[in-house]
């Protein structure tokens, strides 16, 4: 097929951290799904996908004419234990795009079979958790929340073997970069020091071009990371998001969310909510994702260390653990400013008042502790907030048990916000209209995305799927036809709810 203007930075710049490798061909492809929006950023017409010919295209069978299928190298911890070699098992970095506002954008399969790295897996992906990937991309990117996202999904036709025999798919990723803190990991433990400092090169020159003369552009780096993952994590706490398997391969540099495996948005505001099968222990736990995200930049910051410190000078070991300390130390006032300027817009707290920040953490603390006390659906309970701003309390008032203990608290938040209206001339309209915008009404609510993947999967019906999708792409959206959409499971259905490992 054509060209269509790929790069290979990556392949050329790294040879040491990537394999050439072709994908497996797929023997009836079937297009399940096309992402415009997303080809229209990256500068490409639905003619430039293939037009008729998009199965074949985007599930390798015929690659575009400038694709140089790579496998990325990558180790990582897993669960708090060390791997030393993963890498992309199944899946393959076709090359970079610059996309219209001048972004290198990777373009990468997933599922499109073995390669050196698959150990003892197949290389394969179902259609199910390829479509569960689609839904919840787009549901982060409608949100504003950073992520890879979905180009393409092709039914290939093949069977895919897990607990029982499943259609296989293949999934075209597009994601700011592939590198991962495994990445670098995987570097730094083989003692390939050459090869980490190029990694930093070119992480630099890809997501943060400004530190390129920085004297001290190791720590430079490894602070911007903590940065961008602790407002990440930040984004994911504010809207209910638990990522399911926080490991260092699935942390990526750029910042963006990875790798929808076992993922899920809370319904009944629970902090110790997990909901991911893989997870006995609760390691990645809904509430505790910030310190999961904070280790996984300590394994980021131990890799970094032997570009900074001379193994053999005691001082200068320890002056490198002190700086890389201090860096990770920003992990949280970064995060929790970015935690409490969300919850401030939440609670239509339009002012910049930065002298209130105690007080409005502690409104914010409050009104979760009663939610969680009342088991209130953590969505809803903040989206309706918008209408208790304008006098309408009842809506919201019906999901408390006991709503006596909601109305002290919406008094108080009252009272603040009649605080802000006298000092800054904001109003109770423009607040609730600005919290329409803070709290979303659609999330990808779980039993709504199962409902899709079954009718997907088991009737090859994609209605569901597609309707499910437009919504998700509206999450402020009042309008009627979405209503069905932003209702909570039945409690039967929500109870004990699993999310299985993306393979
Ligand atoms: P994940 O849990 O999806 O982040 O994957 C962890 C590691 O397992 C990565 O190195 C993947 O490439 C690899 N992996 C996952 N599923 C498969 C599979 N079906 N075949 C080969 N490798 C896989
Ligand atoms: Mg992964």
């Amino acid at each position: 097929m054509h060209a269509l203007g790929l790069e290979h930075s990556y392949a050329r710049e790294l040879p040491a951290a990537c394999v050439d490798c072709p994908p497996e061909p797929a023997p009836a492809p079937r297009l399940l799904f096309l992402n415009a929006d997303l080809a229209h950023e990256l500068g490409w017409s639905l003619e430039n996908l293939g037009g008729a010919d998009a199965a074949a295209v985007w599930c390798g069978n015929r690659l575009p004419a400038d694709a140089r299928p790579v496998a990325q190298a990558y180790a990582g911890h897993q669960f708090g234990g060390y791997s030393p070699q993963l890498g992309d098992g199944r899946a393959l970095l076709l090359g970079e795009r610059l996309d219209r506002y001048g972004r290198r954008r990777d373009i990468a399969f997933k599922g499109s079979g073995r390669t050196p790295f698959s150990r003892g897996g197949d290389g394969k992906a179902a259609v199910g958790p390829m479509l569960r990937e689609v839904l919840i991309g787009e549901a982060m990117h409608a949100l504003g929340i950073p992520t890879t996202r979905a180009l393409a999904v092709v039914a290939t036709g093949a069977t895919v073997w897990r607990d029982t025999a499943l259609p296989g798919a293949v999934l075209t990723r597009v994601a700011a970069s592939h590198l991962r803190v495994g990445t670098l990991q995987y570097f730094a433990t083989r003692g390939d020091f050459d090869t980490l400092r190029l990694l930093v090169d070119f992480a630099i020159a890809r997501h943060d071009p400004q530190l390129r003369e920085a004297p001290d552009r190791v720590y430079a780096l490894l602070r911007a990371v903590v940065q961008r993952q602790a407002s990440l994590v930040a984004q994911w706490m504010n809207v209910g998001f638990i990522h399911g398997v926080m490991n260092t391969d699935n942390m990526t540099l750029s910042g963006e969310t990875i790798d929808y495996g076992p993922c899920a948005f809370m319904e009944t505001y629970d902090p110790g909510t997990v909901y991911s099968s893989i997870d006995h222990q609760g390691r990645y736990a809904y509430a505790n994702q910030p310190a999961a995200a904070l280790w996984n930049l300590a394994r980021l910051a131990e890799a970094l260390l032997p570009l900074v410190a001379d193994a053999s000078d005691e001082t200068s070991v320890r002056e490198a653990v002190e700086q890389a300390t201090r860096a990770l130390d920003e992990f949280h006032p970064i995060y929790a400013a970015e935690r409490l300027r969300g919850q401030r817009r939440r609670l239509g707290l339009l002012s910049d008042a930065p002298s209130e920040d105690a007080d409005d953490a502690a409104l914010a603390a409050d009104w979760l502790a009663l939610m969680q006390a009342q088991a209130v659906d953590h969505t809803l309970g903040w989206r309706l907030l918008a209408d208790a701003a304008v006098g309408r309390s009842q809506p919201l008032l019906a999901h408390f048990r006991e709503p006596r203990d909601a109305l002290a608290w919406i008094e108080r938040w009252q009272a603040r916000c009649a605080r802000d209206d006298a000092t800054r001339g904001t109003s109770p309209a423009a607040r609730s209209a600005s919290m329409r915008q803070a709290s979303p009404r659609i999330i990808a609510r779980n039993h709504l995305v199962e409902l899709a993947l079954v009718a997907a999967t088991e009737h090859g019906d994609l209605q569901p799927f597609e309707r499910l999708l437009e919504a998700l792409r509206h999450p402020w959206d009042d309008s009627d036809e979405y209503a069905p959409y932003a209702q909570p499971a039945a409690p039967e259905q929500a109870a004990g709810y699993r999310t299985y490992c993306g393979t």
